[in-house]
């Protein structure tokens, strides 16, 4: 983060590492009254665009959940990043970021532990804390998510949520049902994610605690989304293979990236020209925001495909940050609780017309089956019901099928398995649908458009340092200032403020110093207006029938007199 920027956060109040009375906690940040308000309205623009824009279902999951669904989700199995301890110092260090900082490689996430320890040796990466040499220092995998006890005593395992996705994916047999079973449809939610990242670092952008938004788009293979709607809309993209060939990103629409094969899934190509016009929204520069496709071991434990919209936060340079992530889980998460949970995870898809289907089936005499297996009869029930279905053959060919019982095989006559093949006719079937997920960073985004909106230029001789927020996410829609703290100025300004917030607008009052420090106090922030009430106001109300305050644009420092009666309206 930029030396400039964080100043301006801990001076203006955009946020700042909190607890900073006990010496504060790494990866913990608290967003300050500015940047609470530039992050509520950045979720709010959110909101617009990907829920009632798309007129998506948004829902509250808890953010502690059991240890069984990150059983099945394969979180607790595979949410890992690599770990490598000082010896010396004993501070802890990603091992894939040590690589990526000290050698040319750009992407170091997807490789296997032994090659980051090869490569710590061979480019002698020393610790970033206390310089101590690294080489021979074993890599490991470390879970990322954070436990914690479920009640008292007897208490069962469960973890903040690293995801707000799986608070969607579990509830997905009740969530089906207030869609009316109607594919495709998007379930949103905004809400905090916890990382125990390893290394925390660069201010907002790598944090134990964040606020994610994120959408799970359902849909049945075959559905396609409306891409005219986003075809006005440029995309800089930098494919996989863009990437290995050197080349830089290319400019094309999301239906050119759909027809020339550079993104295969319709839907990431309509989720990344809609976000495009989101991030232009909220104040991120478009030439420095990019779409990256992952490489392939790049790719999470639940996706096959995946798109990252990353901004340039550097000062100087190019310094790529992910915000936000697009994948495509396919039936990967419904899957899982499919399998791991009692409750039906599919839906009833309709042919378009009636079809003739083979089904094949197993309907074991379980007086016989019950005395020879005992407590093993029903898993016996469920293979022959699964050999059945892959190899139907070996009923029909042979007396006698084998199946695995625990102990060993054993084999079971034909005609005590009561097979089945017939044909029959079908109105449709159950399946599982496919989920295409963007998932925004919320605190990056912020970080990313202060970055980008944070500006210094001249005025009246002296450096002015201003953020060109645009008015959708400033954390104000106007200021009202009395030029002075005197003769009645400040309560006709009071006055002004409280009919302009009675009209819907979001106003900041301030009185104290000159009214040129208070113009940069606002500059600073980024509110994008400035009322003054001045002694023409009064006098004019005393003289005439006119009515005027001086209005000050933020960007140009220009002002002129408006009508008061007109200046909600002018504002809005
Ligand atoms: P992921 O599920 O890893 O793709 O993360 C989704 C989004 O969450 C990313 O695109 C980031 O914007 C954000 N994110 C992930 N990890 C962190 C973190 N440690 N701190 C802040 N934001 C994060």
């Amino acid at each position: 983060m930029s030396q400039s920027l964080r100043e301006l956060a801990k001076r203006r109040g955009l946020f700042f590492i909190s607890q900073g009375s006990y010496g504060g906690s790494a990866g913990f940040y608290t967003f300050g009254p500015v940047g609470n308000e530039v992050k509520n309205n950045i979720v709010e623009e959110w909101r617009d665009v990907f829920v009632r824009g798309l007129g998506n279902m948004e829902i509250d999951a808890p953010t502690v959940m059991k240890e069984d669904v990150f059983q099945a989700s394969g979180h607790v199995d595979t949410f890992d990043d690599m770990i490598l301890e000082c010896p010396n110092c004993g501070r802890s260090h990603r091992g894939d970021h040590l690589v990526e900082d000290e050698t040319e490689l750009e992407e170091a996430e997807g490789l296997p532990t032994e090659k980051i320890e090869e490569l710590v040796e061979e480019n002698d990466i020393g610790c970033p804390s206390c310089g101590e040499a690294l080489a021979g220092v074993e890599v490991s995998e470390f879970n990322l998510m954070f436990d914690t006890d479920i009640g008292p005593g007897d208490s069962e395992t469960g973890y903040l949520r690293p995801e707000t996705a799986q608070g969607i994916f579990v509830d997905f047999p009740r969530l089906k049902q207030y869609a009316r079973n109607q594919l495709p449809f998007g379930v949103a939610q905004v809400g905090r994610g916890y990382r125990n990242e390893i290394s925390p670092r660069g201010g907002l952008s790598r944090v134990r605690e964040f606020t994610m938004a994120e959408l799970e788009q359902f849909i049945l293979e075959g559905q396609k989304p409306e891409l005219s709607e986003v075809e006005d809309v440029t995309l800089r993209i930098l494919s996989r293979e863009m990437q290995e060939n050197g080349e830089t990103p290319a400019d094309m629409t999301p239906v050119e990236a759909v027809e020339d094969g550079v993104v295969e899934s319709e839907w990431i190509a309509y989720f990344l020209g809609r976000a495009q016009t989101f991030y232009e929204r909220i104040g991120i520069h478009p030439g420095r925001l990019r779409f990256r496709q992952h490489q392939a071991d790049e790719l999470s434990h639940y996706a096959s495909d995946c798109w990252d919209a990353e901004t340039d936060v550097g000062s100087e340079g190019r310094d790529w940050l992910e915000v936000t992530g697009f994948a495509f889980r396919g039936c990967y998460d419904l899957k899982k609780h499919h399998e791991h949970s009692e409750s039906d995870y599919t839906v009833f898809r309709e042919f378009d017309e009636p079809r003739e289907v083979e089904e094949i089936s197993v309907d074991p005499d379980m007086s016989w089956l019950g005395p020879e297996l005992g407590d093993g009869a029903e898993k016996a029930v469920e293979r022959l019901q699964e050999l059945a279905e892959s190899e139907p053959e070996r009923f029909e060919k042979q007396s006698s099928v084998e199946i695995e019982n625990g102990s060993g095989t054993m084999g079971i006559p034909v005609d005590k398995t009561g097979f089945s093949r017939e044909t029959v006719e079908k109105n449709g079937e159950h399946v599982l649908p496919q989920v295409v997920e963007p998932s925004f960073g919320i605190g990056r985004l912020v970080y990313s458009v202060l970055t980008h909106s944070l500006d210094t230029d001249e005025v009246d001789g002296e450096e002015r340092t201003l953020l060109r927020l645009p008015s959708e996410v400033a954390p104000a829609d106007v200021a009202v200032l009395p030029l002075m703290d005197r003769d009645g100025l400040t309560d006709r300004a009071r006055e002004v403020a409280s009919t302009l917030r009675n009209k819907g607008l979001e106003v900041r009052f301030d009185s104290s110093g000159s009214i040129g420090r208070r113009y940069r106090r606002m500059d600073e922030i980024g509110v994008p207006l400035c009322v003054t009430v001045d002694y023409g106001t009064l006098g004019e109300e005393e003289e005439t029938e006119k009515n005027t305050v001086t209005l000050r644009d933020r960007d140009t420092t220009e002002q002129e007199r408006t009508d008061i009666s007109e200046l909600a309206d002018r504002l809005a």
